[in-house]
């Protein structure tokens, strides 16, 4: 790894606003979160995959993957992160290095393929992602993305993340970086208001982020970029100018947000927008952090009356679907990140938790998880197939919500999965999202096709008739 790669991977891991890291000692600190991969395991994505994920959101930059065919085949738009415009983002431009460069080198392809991105697309910048080969054979993507910067007259933004470099969280945080090295503060906003804040780490899945922005517009806040859900270039290489910051509750880029109170001295405050209660608190931390920075105290007296008007209102299409979902049971692994967050939205519907998956939760989190469910709280730090399977077969859980990967262990035990990860196709954010998130629970609970799969198969009937 280069030098400068090592020293990125240190500053991330050394991060004041994480508390795991905090905990740690020197030696522990160094060595990061990166567990040693098992051969053969499948490792959840590389760190090039990592961010390329968080940066991809940023809808009119073009986004260039220097490396083989299979890198960006990869990692291209698997998650369904909406855009409000421009769709540029969505196109995946590739360098295809072969056999060729591995012997000659690749800088003069990627050279190339920048200029043509350049003159024949014309975005307002190019992201280049470096990945395992061409870092292998000393490719210097810093070198041509500043030599392309200056030939073409527009930003080209080094990604030097390769795959090898450790695991998809750590590619989120190092793409973040690549934000904080070349982006944000290049750019001045053409006007600046009291209002303005940041949302950082939301990627606007299924349009999550309109179903909040609505809201934060009646409140008179303005989102002056969020990085990076339908993010556009300009609006982030503006982000310095914001009163104050959001992280939103998953901590994929925690750093953007301590090292911009560190270096423009913008607070921030992680909040959520998933259920009722948490999207209400949001409003109230954005109004009292909004102030504190200078803007009018009567946004406080707003933001109680817009919570005033929209609780009562999601309570009341929350209710049908309480009475036929009370006491029905939850499975919920969403791999620990955001888990304290569905947690309560579930608990605002009725619903029981039977477990909740804290592999990747911090302290902090399961903190939260314990005060919101009680003794209740039946944290599960590592939940193999097997007992999923069991878990669910022996009916302990009447649904399971996890991500993709999981879904065939419900299946396969007959009964009920929602989506509940990245890939999801519905949005679940704000006072409409938790009401949109029930609607599937229920769906997915009271579909019909249950009856016809958990029925004896057409060759076990006959048995049991004849022995009957
Ligand atoms: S591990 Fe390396 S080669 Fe594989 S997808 Fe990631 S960057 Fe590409």
């Amino acid at each position: 790894m280069s030098a400068s790669l090592n020293a990125r991977i240190a500053q991330v891991f050394d991060e004041p606003g994480c508390d795991v890291n905090q905990t740690k000692g020197e030696k522990a600190r160094k060595k990061g979160c990166t567990k040693q991969l098992t051969p053969g395991a499948a490792a959840g994505g590389c760190a090039f995959d990592g961010a390329k994920i968080a940066l991809q959101p940023i809808a009119d930059v073009a986004h260039l993957v220097h490396g083989p065919i299979a890198c960006e085949g990869n990692s291209w738009d698997n998650r369904h992160s909406a855009s409000s415009g421009p769709t540029i983002y969505r196109t995946g431009f590739t360098t295809d290095i072969d056999e060729f460069d591995v012997v000659y080198g690749g800088e003069k392809r990627l050279f190339k393929a920048i200029r043509e991105i350049a003159e024949t697309v014309r975005p307002p910048a190019i992201f280049v992602y470096q990945t395992c080969v061409p870092a292998m054979i000393g490719d210097d993507i810093e070198a041509v993305c500043k030599r392309a910067s200056e030939r073409f007259g527009l930003p080209v933004v080094p990604v030097d993340v390769p795959g090898f470099a450790g695991p998809k969280n750590l590619g989120n945080k190092l793409g973040a970086e690549a934000l904080l090295d070349h982006v944000i503060g290049t750019v001045e906003p053409e006007v600046s208001t009291p209002y303005d804040i940041n949302v950082i780490g939301e990627y606007n899945l299924s349009g999550e982020l309109w179903q909040v922005k609505p809201l934060l517009d009646a409140l008179g806040v303005r989102v002056l970029a969020c990085i990076t859900g339908d993010g556009r270039y300009r609006e982030i290489a503006s982000a310095h100018r914001a009163r104050a910051n959001m992280m939103v509750c998953s901590k994929s880029m925690i750093n953007v947000a301590t090292r911009m109170q560190q270096r423009w001295g913008i607070p921030y405050f992680e909040g959520s927008f998933y259920g009722i209660a948490d999207m209400s608190r949001t409003l109230r931390d954005i109004a009292r952090l909004l102030v504190q920075t200078g803007a009018p105290a009567d946004i406080v007296d707003r933001a109680e009356a817009l919570i005033a008007a929209e609780e009562p209102r999601a309570y009341e299409r929350l209710r049908a679907y309480r009475e036929r979902l009370a006491g029905k049971r939850v499975l919920l692994i969403t791999g620990g990140v955001k888990s304290w967050s569905v947690v309560s939205a579930l608990q605002e519907a009725g619903l029981e938790i039977v477990g909740t998956s804290v592999k990747k939760s911090t302290k902090e989190d399961k903190q939260r998880i314990q005060e919101i469910m009680g003794d209740d709280a039946h944290m599960i730090e590592d939940l193999a197939p097997r007992e999923m399977y069991r878990m669910l077969r022996e009916a302990r859980a009447d649904i399971m919500l996890s991500g993709g990967r999981s879904q065939f262990v419900a299946l396969k035990a007959r009964m009920p999965w929602m989506d509940i990860n990245q890939e999801r196709h519905h949005a679940f954010a704000g006072y409409e999202g938790i009401v949109t998130m029930v609607a599937e629970i229920d769906k997915a609970i009271f579909n019909p096709v249950w009856q016809q799969v958990r029925a004896p198969a057409p060759w076990e009937a006959p048995a049991v008739a004849l022995a009957a």
